[in-house]
Order: structure tokens, then C-alpha cells, then sequence
């Protein structure tokens, strides 16, 4: 069976890892979105949100698994029985950290592929990092994330106030 991991903060999950997602799991008989637990970045959302978040936003593929993770995502991926890691590239901003994550990531583990999907156009500026300034700040987000995220996210701001 073909298997991939999709690991992300997923800090929320937006309608840009959504579009990665669904195109991978097209690629392979099973897709993996792995939760890292603790990234080396501030976040807004628990661990256990932040998985709720993604499995809902998923619920309606088939092939789709969601689930946490720590540690590195070589191990998470040998773990599972993965044979491939895949990415979502924006322009600029992602290639050069990719590249390098890929080339220690298969010094790590030779037989992990790395597989990069390019951002959709309509989503190359969005990020989870700006979406979250802008819902802070009160700016329209609901065409951005899935639904729940949208509320989530509103009511994650409204309580920090
Ligand atoms: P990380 O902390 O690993 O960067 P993110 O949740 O920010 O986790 O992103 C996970 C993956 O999704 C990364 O490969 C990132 O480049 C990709 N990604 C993030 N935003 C988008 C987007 N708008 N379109 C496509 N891919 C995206």
C-alpha cells in the first residue's frame, strides 16, 4: 500500500493545507496528516484542537487518517509504514527551507521520499501565522478555513481579549 504523511503545525489547518491534502490523497492508497505536538513555534491551538480541527476538515475523505505526533518526522513516517513525505510549496517562501529539511531528512532516512505539491494559486499568500493576525485584528477569514476553523478561531480570539 502506497503511504504518505502530510506533517504540519496545522496551526489552524486552512484552506490551503486542505488543498494540498485532498490532491495527495489522490496520489497515494493512504494519506497521513501528521500533528507535530510541539513545533518550534508559538502556538494558538492545543495539540488536541488542533487535530480535532483537521479531522473534521477531512471527515469526508476515505483515505485520510489524522494524527499527533513528536519527535522527528522521518521516525513518525518509518513508524506508520510511509514511503513518502509530502509538502505544499508556496512561491518564495517555502523552496529553500524545504530543500534543506529534504536533503537532512534523506541523509536521516535514504528510502523517504520527499513529494512537494505547489501551492494553488488563490492560495499562495495564506498562511496560518497571518490568518491568525487577521482574525485577532477582526478581518474577515470565513473564506480562508473550513468552517469550524472560522469559529474556533473567532472564539479563541474573543477569549484572549
Ligand atoms: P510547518 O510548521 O511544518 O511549516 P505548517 O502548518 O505551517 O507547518 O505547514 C505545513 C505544510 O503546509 C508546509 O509544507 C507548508 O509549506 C504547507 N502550507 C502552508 N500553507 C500553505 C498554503 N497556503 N498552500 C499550500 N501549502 C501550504
Amino acid at each position: 500500500m502506497t503511504i504518505a504523511v502530510y506533517p504540519g503545525s496545522f496551526d489552524p489547518i486552512t484552506n490551503g493545507h486542505l488543498d494540498i491534502g485532498i490532491r495527495a490523497a489522490k496520489l497515494f492508497e493512504k494519506l497521513i496528516f501528521g500533528v507535530y505536538d510541539t513545533p518550534a513555534k508559538k502556538l494558538l491551538f492545543s495539540t488536541a484542537e488542533r487535530v480535532e480541527m483537521v479531522r473534521q476538515a477531512t471527515v469526508d475523505l476515505p483515505n485520510v487518517e489524522v494524527t499527533p505526533f513528536s519527535g522527528l518526522t522521518v521516525d513518525f513516517a518509518r513508524e506508520v509504514g510511509a514511503q513518502a513525505v509530502v509538502r505544499g510549496l508556496r512561491v518564495g517562501a517555502d523552496f529553500e527551507r524545504e530543500f534543506e529539511m529534504a536533503l537532512m531528512n534523506k541523509k536521516l532516512s535514504p528510502d523517504c521520499e520527499l513529494v512537494c505539491l505547489m501551492a494553488s494559486l488563490k492560495y499562495q499568500f495564506l498562511s496560518s501565522s497571518l490568518l491568525k493576525e487577521v482574525a485577532s485584528l477582526g478581518g474577515y477569514i470565513d473564506d480562508l478555513v473550513p468552517k469550524t476553523v472560522a469559529v474556533a478561531l473567532k472564539r479563541k480570539v474573543h477569549s484572549r481579549v
